[in-house]
């Protein structure tokens, strides 16, 4: 194989059961298995998720949850990103549960909906008043099931943005209640506000996705995180060349790199194709038989070259790694990202459909 991602399903449902720890038996844990599980494959990860005991799962969008469905799997699936007019009948033909974002929307519902409430984001969500809303509600044609909202910033203890969500989100649930109307799963918690513990925020269900693939990102002045989770993904990719090269050689597209002294390279059979982040070249690391190799020179599409001078017995059809750990050395998503000056989410969903996965336990 050329490259490969190996993910521990036990590694999975281990960060589920942590993050059920964290928010005790009365609040419900839906995990978010959305862009194909971070790329760890969600149909995979859904299964192994719901025999741990998750009886609801996140997605994106309808064809994200059909898929889930066609898969066999039971448990209750929320569609979060809005869906098209087209994609409608798709919610009862295969029992999906739509968000709606919008009251005009609550007119053509025909089954149980959670309703989005934008606390502050400004990006999917109603901004309507709780009356208004309450009036939507009760003439819609199908009954509410859950009331939610998402944070913009809440891993940044600097920003009072979270606190003004929580207290908008608040008085429309209150105003809605004032009007007989209580929607039975009330949610607002993505990793962080779990992680950190913002109880206020958790309502009786969350709604971890980077946790399950454990990742808590760091937080901005904030407490330190109370929940523990390890990654669940190993990216490895094969040698496919190991050469050496004089003083003064220059590495890949455009030259970018010049070698000072001979040099061994190592030529790898993974690129920006592949899903390695193009800026990577000449900034990058991976984990050579234990120890860190630089990446030098340009990522290309399909291959990627490392220095290994000094790490004389590397070989071609050799696996380095490229997250994950070995010998006591790790690169994980949010150090490939810091490299990269993107996020961990993006280099996790990045991980492109060639790169073949492997399940293990
Ligand atoms: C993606 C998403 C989540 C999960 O976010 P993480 O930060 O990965 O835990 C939760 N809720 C909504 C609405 C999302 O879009």
């Amino acid at each position: 194989m050329r490259s490969w991602v190996e993910v521990s399903l036990g590694q999975i449902r281990q960060n589920f059961r942590a993050v059920q720890a964290v928010v005790g038996e009365a609040v419900g844990v839906m995990p978010i298995v959305k862009a194909d599980a971070y790329r760890h494959g969600a149909v995979a990860v859904s299964h192994a998720l719901e025999a741990e005991g998750a009886r609801w799962l996140g997605v994106s969008n309808v064809q994200e949850g059909v898929a889930l469905r066609e898969s066999g799997l039971q448990s209750r699936i929320l569609v979060m990103a809005d869906f098209l007019a087209e994609e409608r009948e798709a919610f009862e033909a295969h029992h999906l549960t739509p968000v709606i974002h919008s009251l005009e929307n609550l007119g053509s519902v025909t089954v149980p909906y959670h309703l989005k409430i934008d606390s502050g984001m400004s990006r999917l969500g109603t901004r309507a008043g709780a009356e208004e809303i309450a009036r939507a509600v009760l003439n819609a044609a199908a009954p509410i099931e859950g009331l939610m909202t998402h944070f913009a910033s809440s891993g940044n203890y600097e920003s009072k943005q979270t606190e003004a969500q929580v207290q908008h989100f608040t008085e429309v649930l209150n105003g809605l209640r004032r009007a007989g109307i209580e929607p039975r799963f009330v949610h607002s918690s993505a990793t962080i506000p779990i992680a950190y513990q913002r109880r206020e925020a958790w309502g009786n269900l969350v709604r971890p996705g980077h946790a399950i693939y454990g990742y808590v990102s760091p937080a901005k002045n904030g407490p330190r995180p109370v929940l523990s989770v390890a990654p669940a993904l190993t990216w490895k990719a094969t040698v496919l060349d190991v050469k050496e090269v004089p003083a003064g050689a220059l590495i890949g597209y455009g030259g970018i790199h010049r070698a000072t002294r001979p040099a061994l390279i190592a030529v790898l059979a993974v690129g920006y194709a592949d899903g390695i982040p193009h800026r990577l070249g000449n900034r990058g690391q991976v984990i050579v038989k234990g120890k860190l190799a630089p990446v030098v020179g340009a990522v290309s599409m399909d291959l990627t070259t490392i220095d290994v001078t000094g790490c004389e017995d590397v070989r071609a059809g050799d696996a380095v790694v490229l997250l994950g750990s070995e010998g006591g050395v790790s690169i994980n998503a949010q150090q490939m990202a810091r490299w990269a000056g993107t996020i961990s989410y993006a280099v996790l969903c990045g991980i492109h459909a060639r790169v073949k996965r492997i399940y293990v336990d």
